[in-house]
């Protein structure tokens, strides 16, 4: 079996900054593989096209570009917001206004979106928007541990459905179940908001 559209991947892989400090970002063992559905828009494209068509057992290494991978730094992602967001009861929390930190923040259409605080000023926190992994360039090894074939259903969300790790979302999403009869077959139906 080979890494085609539909079949559900697992593998394990480094990432490191492709910027010649070969920094290491992530890794991912055989206690905890990346599993993924191929050919779903679920991982980086380029990431997946690089994967496309190995079989298990075999490895990869292979650069992404930052346009192949997160996109470039971008000026208007890096955005003033009233200071009055961060009121809880009329109070600033001054420790989650510390510069550098990452919060977690939602737009009146409930995108999600990590900040990063880069300024506090009286009025305004200067915060920025851009994904962490921006304007960099990325370098992947790694091996295929398995391939199978996907379920229906997963085809159907578009996403795997693993006892351990439901959707494969954090969120300890229970989407195995009672799901079948969400109609818009991108929504994964159980509210983990992982789709
Ligand atoms: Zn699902």
């Amino acid at each position: 079996m080979i890494i085609e559209k539909g079949k559900v991947v697992s593998v394990l892989y480094e990432l490191r900054l492709a910027d010649g400090s070969d920094e290491l970002i992530e890794k991912v063992n055989e206690n905890r593989p990346l599993q993924y559905l191929q050919g779903h828009g679920n991982l980086l494209p380029k990431f997946e096209a690089n994967l496309e068509g190995l079989t298990v057992g075999d490895t990869f290494d292979f650069v992404l570009k930052s346009d192949e991978a997160y996109g470039p730094v971008s000026k208007e992602a890096i955005v003033d917001v009233p200071i009055s967001v961060f009121e809880v009861d009329g109070k600033i929390d001054e420790e989650l206004l510390t510069i550098g930190n990452v919060i977690p923040m939602m737009d009146n259409q409930g995108n999600r979106f990590n900040g990063k605080v880069l300024e506090v000023t009286l009025d305004n926190v200067k915060m920025d928007f851009n994904h962490p992994l921006a304007g960099v360039d990325l370098h992947f090894t790694g091996r295929v541990l398995d391939i199978r074939e996907a379920t229906p259903e997963e085809l159907m969300h578009g996403h795997i459905h693993q006892a351990s790790s439901g959707c494969g979302c954090d969120g300890g999403c229970s989407c195995t179940t009672e799901v079948t009869e969400s109609e818009d077959t991108d929504a994964c139906g159980c509210g983990c908001g992982c789709n």
